[in-house]
């Protein structure tokens, strides 16, 4: 194909920003032509499995006619209307849906465009909360290292304050609290001394302390690292002993992801605010939602301004709405179950073995997340290049060459991934 390639890569090189690369010397971008199930059609008709679900988004595969359904039905009726004084069928089914399955409390909704945004306005409620209550010095936010909430500014501050992403901005982001990481890896012994440290923390700054905020039980871009539920139940326990507000990042983790339909289910826990992205649309288009409790609701908008202070131009956009119903009906079949639950066996049995070469520090898998962290960083463009001549797509990102498949992916086909990862950490070591 070459100069002849239809898709101009030419241009696309020269003049286009993809997500974290560079002007000077971008990373090679491939282009996709169409998708279909798991797998991606590269123009030159090569096809690759997403080993991705396109950043946790595509659960139940591309080009579902359940959702494109929903598209082209919402789409003759009308993509978009303003929210401010109006209101339509898609945002109140999703809204009720979002209330029915989420953690018992959450009755309010607000939605959002992207999980970034979510995020901000998560942020937003917990500060305005407590000004409400005449309590203005509750405006710092305390959050566990390597976490990862976005990258907006109020998220950046929150999100892990060294491990690269951000530390470029940490001159011009609020100065927020860190607690050490969660210890207790999922499925290990608990032990309760690593509560140590957040403890004292909160003793002494709960005062200041508007809320903590955290991604419950797997840490998504900030390491991907899986912990132990009881550290989320002891956060709740402590923030209701302190006075501070709980808010739960579920943007990488919620809809099933994990093998709870929220994180929060492996502790039985509900936050007072929830983030929700990614997975809302089954990986069709952007759109994120915040919920809250009533008290947070009630507290936001006691005394002045009297009003919760966002409202996005493209709020409750009908089109994401209703292709949002339509992935979330496809979830409530709970096929999403037996189907997680097979993956995780499956990367069990074949990215365990992993271990066993010396590039290889840590293996860990939870639902239908893999990870294999590398002794050393690894070379994304050499690592794609590997994956993709054997029909595979993955992202790594630093030392870590993970996955997280469509739930639909076939045993044949997550073999194919797996095998093609068990080659590439042998190829590593040489
Ligand atoms: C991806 C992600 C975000 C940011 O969502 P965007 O839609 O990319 O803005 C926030 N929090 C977590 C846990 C995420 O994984």
């Amino acid at each position: 194909m070459g100069i002849l390639s239809f898709i101009d890569t030419q241009f696309d090189t020269q003049h286009i920003w993809h997500p974290y690369t560079s002007a000077i010397s971008p990373l090679p971008c491939y282009p996709v032509v169409s998708a279909s199930g798991v797998k991606l059609t590269l123009e030159d008709g090569n096809q690759v499995i997403d080993g991705m679900s396109s950043w946790w988004a595509t659960v139940h595969g591309y080009n579902h006619p359940d959702l494109n359904a929903a598209a082209e039905t919402q789409l003759k009726k009308m993509s978009h209307v303003m929210f401010g004084g109006i209101t339509h069928e898609p945002a109140i089914e999703l809204c009720r849906k979002l209330i029915d399955m989420t953690p018992d409390g959450l009755n309010r909704v607000f939605l959002a465009d992207s999980g970034s945004v979510a995020v901000e306005v998560s942020m937003k409620m917990a500060v305005q909360y407590w000004a409400c209550q005449g309590n203005q010095n509750k405006h710092k936010f305390i959050a566990p290292r390597n976490g990862y909430h976005g990258d907006t500014f109020a998220a950046m501050s929150v999100s892990d304050p060294t491990n690269g992403m951000h530390s470029l901005f940490a001159p011009v982001l609020n100065q927020q609290l860190f607690a050490p990481a969660p210890q207790t890896r999922f499925g290990q012994a608990w032990n309760e001394d690593e509560m140590g440290p957040l403890t004292d923390m909160l003793e002494s700054h709960h005062h200041e302390i508007a809320a903590m905020i955290l991604e419950p039980v797997v840490q998504g871009a900030g390491g991907m690292r899986m912990y132990h539920p009881q550290y989320l139940r002891r956060v709740r326990q402590l923030c209701d002993q302190y006075g501070i507000l709980l808010i739960c990042d579920e943007i990488a983790t919620g809809f099933g992801r994990t093998g709870k339909l929220f994180a929060c289910e492996h502790a039985n826990i509900s936050p007072d605010i929830l983030c929700l992205g990614k997975a809302l649309t089954g990986g069709y288009m952007t759109l994120a939602a915040t919920l809250c409790n009533d008290d947070v609701a009630m507290g936001v908008c006691q005394g002045e301004p009297g009003v919760f202070m966002h409202g996005p131009t493209y709020m409750g956009n009908p089109l994401a709405c209703a292709v949002a119903n339509a992935s979330l009906s496809v979830l409530q079949r709970n096929e999403w179950q037996s189907q997680v639950q097979a993956i995780e066996h499956q990367l069990k049995e074949e990215l365990l073995p992993c271990l066993d070469a010396d590039s290889v520090a840590d293996v860990r898998v939870l639902g239908a997340i893999g990870v294999i962290e590398m002794r050393s960083p690894v070379d994304v463009a050499a690592v794609q290049r590997f994956c993709i001549n054997r029909g595979v797509w993955v992202r790594p990102f630093g030392k870590l060459v993970y996955i997280m498949p469509p739930f639909i992916i076939s045993r044949e086909e997550l073999s194919q991934i797996t095998q093609t990862l068990n080659e590439l950490v042998y190829q590593a070591t040489a």
